[in-house]
């Protein structure tokens, strides 16, 4: 390391207490809860507070993990944690991506976005690969707007057609790298051991616990 480098910014270390999960996602309240809950940590809803949903203007994972983060620090004046996550097809330069949850529709049905994935690799071409991974961003925020960010990334394949009742959103289509089911179709507790989140969240534990 060079003489000049930029000395490393320590992580700063989240004490016990309140903290707002920067989410109106019942499914990532309980499961961040849960994740938070042998360090201490009394967890709330940002729809318990009944903070408001900002919108998602950011044009990365993180940017948007950190959006919703420091607005519902700042509204309600504790530790804020938001998650940003989606799937990233290569053949498709990313997308669906940031907007993985929009693909759905209105009705935010995933049959709807899995199709539209699976049609979108068709439009390509034969040549299009069939490579994808999954992202999430977690942010954490502190009140005196101090925040931190962590990414977990899990890469696969795209099965089809979309196999398996388990887990939710592009599940059924993911076949994680060195597998042969997709998480659809594997134990949840084996999926959320090594999923992108989990991935994100051993990051998060080991830097600011
Ligand atoms: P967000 O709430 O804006 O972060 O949207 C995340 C979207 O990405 C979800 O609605 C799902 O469509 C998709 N997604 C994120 N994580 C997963 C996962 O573990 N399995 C399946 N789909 C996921």
């Amino acid at each position: 390391m060079s003489d000049d480098a930029p000395p490393a910014v320590p992580h700063r270390k989240l004490g016990p207490g309140r903290l707002v999960i920067a989410s109106h996602n019942q499914g990532k309240v309980r499961e961040i809860g849960a994740l938070l809950a042998p360090y201490g940590i009394e967890t709330v809803s940002a729809g318990a507070l009944d903070l408001p949903e900002p919108e998602e203007t950011g044009t990365t994972f993180a940017a948007n993990a950190e959006l919703k983060a420091r607005a519902a620090a700042d509204l309600s004046g504790l530790p804020a944690l938001a998650d940003d996550s989606g799937l990233c097809v290569e053949a498709l330069g990313g997308d669906p991506g940031i907007f993985s949850a929009r693909w759905a529709g209105p009705s935010k049905d995933f049959g709807v976005a899995m199709q539209a994935v699976e049609d979108a690799i068709r439009k390509v071409g034969p040549e299009a690969g069939r490579d994808a991974h999954f992202v999430c961003a977690l942010s954490l925020c502190w009140p005196d707007g101090h925040i931190e960010t962590f990414e977990g990334r899990v890469d696969g394949t795209l099965a089809w057609p979309p196999r398996g009742d388990n887990g939710f959103g592009y599940d059924a289509m993911f076949v994680p790298l060195g597998a042969t089911q997709t998480y659809g179709e594997i134990d949840p507790d084996v999926k959320h051991r090594v999923s992108h989140r989990a991935d994100a969240f051993a990051k998060l534990t080991a830097a600011v616990f």
